[in-house]
């Protein structure tokens, strides 16, 4: 297997187009270095932690810039992060162990498309776009679009994901990650779910519910249906319960190893619940009735 460590993203963008389907990029290898172990050696590795200014994470244009090589641990100690986009902050918090989030990328986590990944159903929720560079140019598109299917991005073999842009979301809004796994975080997720909303004026109801379902679809999804039910509406127990089978009938889970699909479905619905009645404890102050 031949093994390249280029410079610059264009020395990057060369070796791909060179390899073609036979390269693999490696960033952090939490993924790739299992994969040589268990299954298919690529013809050649091209490892871009070489590359300089690709792990950077700053404010830019009315939201936050993410390199792809920022770690896992990174997002987790940055205040930025922290504070301007907590459920960004919250998944990767809950994601595997330090070890291990000490050497992912976000980049990896991404790239990878696995529909569990921990970042994708926050950054879906998010509105975040994805900085795709090819050698002929270079392109921003949304999250929805660029996942394509499980391990399936628009990068194809001969793209690379350079950046990340992620803008803040609205003042006042209130969100949270719940991932479902057997051993917690040390554990890839059975089902994660991303709730985000803000209140209206005067805290009687919410505004721009969005729901990202991670695990429960060939990509992470938005709940689209689900999010029109209750935007613009107080919450109380009957809207929770409806919420809660809305965003299971807008998943389509698997049964593998880690759960059956029915068992996924009811775990969508509870941490749905859950998650739509913190952010409206959170927004207005009051239980759901
Ligand atoms: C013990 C263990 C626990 C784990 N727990 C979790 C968990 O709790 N949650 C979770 O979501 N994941 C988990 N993972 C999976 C893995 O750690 C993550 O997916 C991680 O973010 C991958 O990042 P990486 O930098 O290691 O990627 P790599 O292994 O280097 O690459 C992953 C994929 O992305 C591609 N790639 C990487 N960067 C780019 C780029 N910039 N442009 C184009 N392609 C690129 C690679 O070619 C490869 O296909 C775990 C893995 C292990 C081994």
């Amino acid at each position: 297997m031949d093994y390249f460590e280029p410079k610059t993203v264009s020395e990057a963008l060369s070796l791909l187009d060179q390899h073609g389907d036979q390269a693999e990029v490696i960033a952090g290898g939490t993924d790739v270095m299992v994969d040589i172990k268990y299954s298919d050696e690529p013809g050649c590795l091209v490892n871009i932690k070489r590359i300089p200014d690709l792990n950077a994470i700053r404010e830019s244009n009315g939201g936050v810039h993410i390199g792809p090589l920022a770690t896992i641990h990174e997002l987790e100690e940055s205040d930025l992060v922290r504070e301007r986009l907590p459920l960004l902050w919250q998944a990767a918090h809950q994601f595997a162990s330090l070890q291990i989030r000490n050497t992912a990328t976000i980049g990896g986590n991404i790239c990878r498309a696995s529909p569990s990944g921990e970042t994708l159903a926050p950054l879906l929720v998010l509105e975040a776009q994805a900085e795709v560079t090819f050698s002929d140019g270079a392109r921003t598109e949304p999250f929805g679009a660029f996942f394509q299917g499980p391990g399936q991005t628009s990068l194809g073999s001969r793209g690379l994901l350079t950046g990340i842009s992620v803008p803040f979301p609205a003042a006042g809004s209130h969100a949270v990650y719940l991932k479902h796994a057997v051993r917690g975080p040390m554990d890839i997720a059975m089902v994660g779910v991303a709730v985000m909303a803000t209140a209206n004026g005067d805290k009687t109801a919410l505004d721009d519910v969005r729901i990202g379902l991670g695990a429960v679809a060939p990509t992470p999804v938005r709940a689209p249906k689900t999010e029109a039910l209750v935007s613009g509406k107080a919450l109380d127990a009957a809207l929770v319960k409806e919420a809660g089978a809305s965003a299971a009938s807008e998943s389509s889970p698997i049964t593998d190893q880690r759960s059956s699909g029915e068992y996924r479905g009811w775990i969508v619905d509870a941490l749905t619940r859950r998650g739509l009645e913190q952010c409206w404890q959170a927004l207005t102050g009051k239980e759901v009735a």
